[in-house]
């Protein structure tokens, strides 16, 4: 199989951790975006529901039972790596709800426009800021609506910074 070299995940990747399309359609779920095994496990331990399952070695990648997930958002400021994501499919008939790690400033503000960046920092459209939410660490949880045909792409904001005119 072949694997990004540069750190942004090729398609085979990315399918392989995609949450079942018939729990996608009934519910928020977390999509775990991660590739590497390396020594790192705090997603495991954050989640208050048991959905990522315990790890056997530190070395292991994550693994999801989609079924006890609630899309609570709670894991993903736990993940050093900003690889843990929650795809809201059914936010309304056209848009669907991202639940994004962000430790840049300046922060969003709910309510705001802001660009909607791809995996590789391109952006692809301005999204509206639903959420801003500050956990017990250095890392933000942003809520982004963002067009359906968006929800796999879009996996990081840019906050235009206003103070330079
Ligand atoms: S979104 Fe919430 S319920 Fe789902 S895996 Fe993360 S912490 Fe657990
Ligand atoms: S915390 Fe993040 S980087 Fe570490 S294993 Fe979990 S998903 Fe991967």
């Amino acid at each position: 199989m072949s694997v990004a070299l540069n750190g942004v995940p090729v398609k085979e990747e990315i399918e392989k951790v995609m949450p079942p399309e018939d729990i996608l359609a009934k519910k928020p779920v977390v999509m775990v975006e991660c590739f590497q095994n390396i020594p790192c496990d705090p997603c495991a331990a954050s989640c208050p529901f048991g959905a990522i399952l315990p790890f056997e070695d530190i070395n292991d990648l994550p693994a999801v039972d989609y079924d006890k997930c609630t899309g609570c958002g709670i894991c993903v400021t736990s993940c050093p790596g900003l690889a843990i994501f929650v795809l809201d499919m059914n936010y309304s008939d056209e848009e669907a709800l991202i639940k994004l790690p962000y430790e840049m400033l300046p922060l969003p503000q709910k309510g705001e426009m802001v660009s909607g960046l791809d995996r590789e920092g391109h952006k692809v459209a301005e999204v509206k800021v639903d959420k801003v939410t500050k956990t017990k660490n250095k890392t933000y949880l942003i809520s982004i609506v963002v067009p359906k045909e968006l929800a796999l792409i879009i996996r990081n904001i840019r906050v235009e910074d206003k103070t330079n005119g």
